[in-house]
């Protein structure tokens, strides 16, 4: 067993924590502020370095490790998220890696020479557009509908709180989006396809978030908007499936975003209890406060582990099979369970350690705080969909969900 990185891994990693410390994280008060405007040079500095690349074959204008993808793509989410600590540029970025990697896999040959390399490029965004007003827990019971006309789809319907819209209407790109197109078959009766932000038919509206304020949420409307058929991943039928394919590397992603602002935080904290002298001697020497610190280190320590192992054997998965889905299901949902919510307490740790100094903007923990929340409330499915994957996997078929 060789449990380390790699020297190219470690390379890759160095690389990317150095350009995160000189150049994100002293602007991460800049993008939280932006009303959903990720700075163009920060943007196109990753596209230089190659990471929106690192999930995208290199006949695609990527720079993919084969069999390495999800843990170069883990690496460069975790770091950035320890330099844009409001959440808003990794996620810009796992979304486009993690949904990049499954039109890799699934879409078809005119789909991936048409959108690969602008995503690689860092010039097009790719997200996920699965929520529905009825509910983003269940999508069995979404209601967007398609009618297929020839070699066209015609999509009508709504989705809710879709990351991205504003960024793909800018700079171009579109979402990966369940829909149904033979009602009566259920889950087997749906397709998974990209539609172009900017399609003829298709509005959105953002919402007003309390944080990650450097990348847009928003509501879409689908009014006749058209798609070609090439657009759809896999099946046409095979839609849940190959959504759910998907959402194992996202939420995979996700707890890099949370592992990686949890541990900047974690280090923010440790180094203001040695300089703060309180009682005659640094905060650090009370142990109410360093067995806490100690506590969350080695919480996080489990974590980051038990995520590199996630990465890998989604990894392996695909290289040969050696892992089961189950296998893979079981393992993200165990860190997408436990990653927002330890990355929360460590955040409120640390900020109670910083005292009323954590309350105002000058800290820029509140960031963190903030754009955390969006994993706790839910966003990539939330703490006890996860649950009910774990018990799915480990005990057996007790779950509720998708009948
Ligand atoms: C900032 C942000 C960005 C997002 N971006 C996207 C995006 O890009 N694309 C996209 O498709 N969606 C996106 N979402 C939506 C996200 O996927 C949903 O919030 C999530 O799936 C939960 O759906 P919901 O919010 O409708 O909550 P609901 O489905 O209504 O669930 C409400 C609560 O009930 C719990 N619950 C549900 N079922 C059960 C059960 N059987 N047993 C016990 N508890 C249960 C849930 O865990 C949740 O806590 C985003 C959300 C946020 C906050």
């Amino acid at each position: 067993m060789e449990f380390r990185l790699t020297t190219e891994q470690e390379l890759f990693k160095k690389m990317v924590r150095e350009f995160v410390d000189k150049r994100v994280f002293p602007r991460a008060r800049e993008i939280d502020s932006s009303d959903a405007n990720l700075p163009e040079d920060i943007l196109k500095e990753m596209a230089d370095l190659g990471i929106f690349g690192v999930t995208i074959p290199e006949k695609y204008g990527g720079a993919a490790m084969p069999g390495e993808e999800m843990v170069y793509a883990m690496l460069a989410v975790h770091e950035l998220a320890r330099g844009d600590i409001s959440m808003s540029l990794p996620v810009y970025t796992l979304l486009c890696l993690g949904w990049s990697y499954l039109v890799a896999r699934l879409g078809t040959e005119q789909l991936k020479e048409e959108l690969l390399p602008k995503v690689a490029a860092g010039q097009a965004f790719l997200g996920i557009c699965t929520t529905e007003p009825s509910g983003g827990s269940d999508l069995a019971r979404i209601t967007t509908t398609a009618v297929k006309k020839g070699d066209r789809y015609i999509l009508n319907g709504e989705k809710v709180y879709i990351s991205g819209c504003k960024e793909a209407a800018k700079r171009g790109g579109g979402h990966l989006t369940l829909f149904r197109t033979d009602p009566a078959a259920g889950i087997r009766g749906m397709a998974f396809a990209y539609v172009p932000v900017n399609t003829p038919g298709l509005t959105w509206k953002m919402y007003e978030d309390m944080g990650r304020g450097g990348l847009s949420t928003s509501g879409i409307i689908y009014k006749g908007v058209e798609i070609p058929s090439y657009y759809v991943l896999g099946q046409e039928n095979r839609g849940f499936h190959a959504a759910m394919e998907g959402f194992n590397v996202a939420r995979t992603l996700v707890s890099a975003a949370c592992t990686g602002g949890a541990e900047k935080s974690l280090e923010m904290g440790a180094e203001y209890i040695k300089q703060r002298n309180l009682f005659g001697q640094p905060l650090a020497k009370f142990q109410g406060i360093s067995f806490e610190i100690a506590e969350d280190r080695a919480k996080l320590y489990m974590l980051m582990n038990t995520l590199l192992k996630g990465a890998w054997m989604i990894d392996q998965f695909y290289r040969d099979g050696s892992f089961s889905r189950k296998e893979i299901n079981e393992i993200v949902a165990i860190c997408k369970l436990t990653a927002p919510s330890l990355a929360l307490d460590i955040v409120k740790h640390a900020m109670t350690y910083y005292g009323a100094f954590s309350f105002t903007k000058d800290c820029p923990l509140e960031m963190c705080l903030r754009g955390l929340m969006s994993y706790v409330v839910g966003a990539e499915g939330g703490a006890n969909i996860m649950k009910i994957i774990i018990g799915r996997e480990f005990i057996g078929d007790i779950s509720v969900a998708y009948r």
